[in-house]
């Protein structure tokens, strides 16, 4: 016998089980909500214009060599990343004070900070929405910090339990870590306000709490870059520490390229070289040293300007669709006079939409009408097109009444 063989089979991952069992499915009129990436008004996935440019620059470049990348990955892509998440006035950009290194999109980039954290920094635990991202217990855990929740969605308005979020920061232990989602808060779709922003980083500050970024929708959720980067540059401004996490998996299409970023604001240039340092300990026995291609295309893009305007231009219209999309379900719902309330389609931003379905709503929909999403009522607004609208519509019509 294997010595294997006493293994059980585990589960299929919430998210990604989604799809294996969209495939299995030979319905002609199947809908995947369950995916979050961008799809087309056609369904398909979308290679950016923009990207296909870049790629060509680099085939076209006959001096490229495939050499290893050093530990912290392609020094102009950190410089460049660094720039886009902060803004390119930054002070803490200005003044040396932030070691970036490029890690396996936004999961490595979680992964390698936590990391970092666990075996650096006082306090070990580690504060996450409720709800939130499948993946970030998980990666946290294992990178040896004691994962807690914090109060941030509130079921009954379908938007921010905001005096719970409050409530819950207030009580953390003095220095604690808060993960803060930078924009486009998944599964929710829920931000905080610029007003309630400054809130929490007033809280946050007076407690000494170490905030982490996980910004992986930037440009993607209000079509601006700028915008949605605006929290964690407010956390920057006050001269705090920080941690952000970059993920160019969505706002550039690049998935499985794997390519994002983690930069640590700290006090000093010199004490932001010695992180650099030991971020290098955590990341050599890890993987050695990240891949080449998809930074490589982002550097084109970025230290461009023609190609990042043209970027810009891309981005913006795929958060426009989204939006156009969160529009054209509550009208649907609305013109068949579905009973709810149904306006935080339209107030929620980003990939997804928090409908309230419950997880036997949720199975109803995939049983009768071959609709598939995760079981919590999370639909991917970027699955829907103008011709799947109506099918949908017609399912949470069918659930409810
Ligand atoms: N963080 C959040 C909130 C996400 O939704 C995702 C992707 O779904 C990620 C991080 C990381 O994605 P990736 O590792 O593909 O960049």
């Amino acid at each position: 016998g294997s010595v294997f063989s006493h293994l059980v089979q585990a589960p299929e991952d919430p998210i990604l089980g989604v799809t294996v069992a969209y495939n299995k499915d030979p319905s002609p009129v199947k809908l995947n909500l369950g995916v979050g990436a961008y799809r087309t008004e056609e369904g398909k996935p979308l290679v950016l214009n923009v990207v296909r440019k870049a790629e060509q620059q680099l085939i076209n470049d006959r001096t490229r060599i495939k050499e290893y990348l050093p530990i912290v990955g392609l020094v102009e892509f950190n410089k460049l990343s660094a720039k886009l998440i902060l803004g390119a006035d930054s002070p803490a950009i200005r003044e040396n004070r932030i070691t970036t290194v490029e890690c396996l999109s936004g999961t490595g980039s979680l992964r390698v900070g936590g990391e970092f954290l666990a075996k650096h920094y006082h306090q070990k635990t580690i504060y996450i929405t409720q709800p939130t991202w499948g993946n970030h217990p998980k990666i946290f855990t294992l990178a040896g910090l004691t994962v807690k929740t914090y109060r941030y969605y509130d079921p009954a308005t379908r938007g921010l339990n905001f005096q719970g979020l409050l409530e819950d920061l207030g009580a953390a232990a003095p220095g604690s870590i808060v993960l803060l989602h930078a924009c486009a808060h998944n599964p929710t779709g829920v931000d905080p306000t610029i007003q309630q922003w400054e809130q929490i980083r007033k809280l946050m500050r007076s407690k000494g709490l170490m905030p982490f970024f996980d910004s992986a929708y930037q440009g993607f959720a209000s079509g601006s870059l700028d915008t949605d980067a605006k929290p964690i540059r407010m956390f920057v401004a006050d001269g705090g520490e920080c941690l952000v996490a970059q993920s160019y998996a969505k706002n550039m299409g690049l998935y499985g390229e794997r390519v994002g970023a983690l930069s640590i604001v700290c006090k000093s240039a010199d004490v932001a070289g010695r992180v650099e340092s030991q971020l290098k300990l955590v990341i050599r026995p890890m993987y050695s040293s990240p891949p080449i291609h998809g930074a490589s295309i982002v550097a084109v893009i970025l230290r461009d300007k023609n190609l990042f305007n043209e970027w810009t231009l891309e981005l913006k219209a795929m958060a426009d669709r989204i939006i156009s999309m969160r529009k054209q379900l509550f009208e649907a719902l609305r013109t068949r006079g579905t009973p709810g309330d149904w306006s935080h389609i339209i107030k929620q931003i980003g990939m997804f939409t928090f409908t309230g379905l419950n997880p036997a709503q949720v199975s109803f929909m995939t049983k009768e009408y071959h609709i598939y999403m995760t079981s919590d009522g999370r639909i991917s607004m970027a699955g829907l097109s103008s011709k799947t609208v109506p099918h949908l519509a017609d399912a949470i019509h069918a659930v409810v009444t």
